[in-house]
């Protein structure tokens, strides 16, 4: 199965929360909007100035001769100016300050000389300039967000330009997870022989909080059909979507499938790529199944490469915006074998002269956590690629601000 057909596919099953809340906009950030948000009024509301400078008329500044005018006023932000300007008159404005009436064109104070109250200003002005005009950022009844805009902090502070002080936003997504294995010991226990920790929990535990989703951890299940059987029932009832670690793959899926076949309506893929080869999908109930591998690199490529939209879509997002992919010169020989897409672990770093360059960790194997914790980044190799000596152009998708 092919990555990119896999996403399709998941996609057309995924259909978002519906329930909403009223929130104060603090506690809308991470959230999607469940409505549009429309401005009532202009924003900014008037005319006003960009600079600290003299308001005049432009039509007495349109001459190239400099001209001397009478400062009859103070426009500053918050406090209007509030007769009218005639020409041979300007007024003192600060930046914010309303535009008088009568005035179109604001002179940097820089530029201007002032001498008790009157101002000398030099030819060269341009009509309308240093002048931010009502409206310029927000016009009235504009749609200013659309369903679906998740809330960060430029649309917290946008929204309460508007004077809005409450959205309404879509319920939070529930995601329950657990790790399958008889080898897993929750952190805290002693490793008896061939025992190691549970790290996916944790790993599971950061990405899934970074997406704002309300997490249920439902702890580390033995290899045991009836102990899976009771965390897969008692997850898809409490959640939207389950995810687990381990228990996909050759050898482990065939109780699991069995047992997945009788609670719902699954498949098993084996994707052409690397790492996360193995990878579950389905609906248990009316929640949504994500079956990840166990080796820890593949659970987190995995993630970020189908569970990461597919969860935005859940919680409301229409058209999740995928990770960014830029193009960078790879300093390292990559080996890759063709026939799948490969999602190295690359640091990226900018050379001498301010260009891209990617280079890889080191060991790319399945199990080596270490790799995605000193990447900045997925070195994309797409199908058809096979070895990469250095200094060809790659694809890097970004993982900062994630990982
Ligand atoms: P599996 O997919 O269950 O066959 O697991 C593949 C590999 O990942 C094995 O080496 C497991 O021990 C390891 N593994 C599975 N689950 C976890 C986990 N939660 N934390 C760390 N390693 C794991
Ligand atoms: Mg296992």
């Amino acid at each position: 199965m092919p990555v990119a057909k896999a996403r399709e596919y998941i996609r057309a099953f995924l259909a978002p929360v519906t329930a909403v809340e009223r929130l104060h906009i603090r506690a809308a950030l991470g959230r999607v909007l469940a409505e549009d948000v429309l401005s009532t009024a202009n924003v900014p509301a008037h005319d006003n100035s960009a600079m600290d400078g003299y308001a005049a008329r432009f039509a007495v500044l349109a001459s190239d001769a400099e001209v001397t005018l009478q400062v009859i006023g103070t426009s500053f932000a918050g406090r209007p100016f509030e007769g009218h300007v005639e020409a041979g008159q300007a007024v003192r404005i600060m930046t914010g300050g309303v535009m008088p009436a009568g005035c179109d064109t604001v002179v940097m104070q820089e530029r201007a000389k002032a001498a008790d109250d009157r101002v000398s200003i030099p030819g060269g002005q341009q009509k309308g300039q240093n002048v931010r005009y009502a409206g310029d950022d927000i016009k009235r009844n504009q749609a200013v967000f659309k369903r679906g805009q998740i809330v960060r902090p430029a649309e917290l502070g946008m929204i309460a330009s508007l004077g809005v002080g409450e959205v309404s936003v879509y319920r939070k997504l529930r995601v329950a997870f657990f790790s399958t294995g008889d080898e897993l010991v929750p952190i805290g226990g002693s490793l008896g022989p061939g025992q190691i920790y549970d790290s996916n929990r944790y790993t599971l535990y950061g990405m899934l909080a970074r997406l704002g989703v309300e997490i249920i951890d439902m702890g580390v299940i033995r290899d045991d059909p009836a102990a899976i059987e009771a965390a897969f029932t008692a997850s898809a009832q409490a959640a939207d979507a389950v995810i687990t670690s381990g228990g996909v793959s050759v050898g482990e899926a065939d109780f699991v499938k069995q047992l997945l076949a009788k609670l719902g309506d699954v498949l098993f893929w084996k994707i052409a790529m690397k790492p996360g080869r193995p990878l579950a999908y389905g609906k248990i109930g009316a929640a949504h199944f994500f079956g990840l591998p166990g080796n820890p690199v593949s659970a987190m490529v995995t993630f970020y490469q189908f569970v990461r939209e597919a969860l935005l879509v859940l919680m409301g997002v229409p058209e999740p915006q995928p990770l960014p992919v830029l193009k960078a010169v790879s300093t390292s020989a990559i080996k890759k074998a063709p026939g799948r897409t490969e999602f190295q672990r690359g640091i990226l770093s900018r050379d001498s002269n301010g260009d891209w360059t990617v280079r890889v960790t080191g060991d790319q194997s399945s199990g080596i956590l270490s790799s995605m914790s000193q990447a900045n980044c997925f070195i994309i190799l797409p199908d058809a690629q096979g070895n990469t000596p250095a200094g060809c152009t790659v694809d890097v998708q970004l993982l900062e601000g994630l990982i």
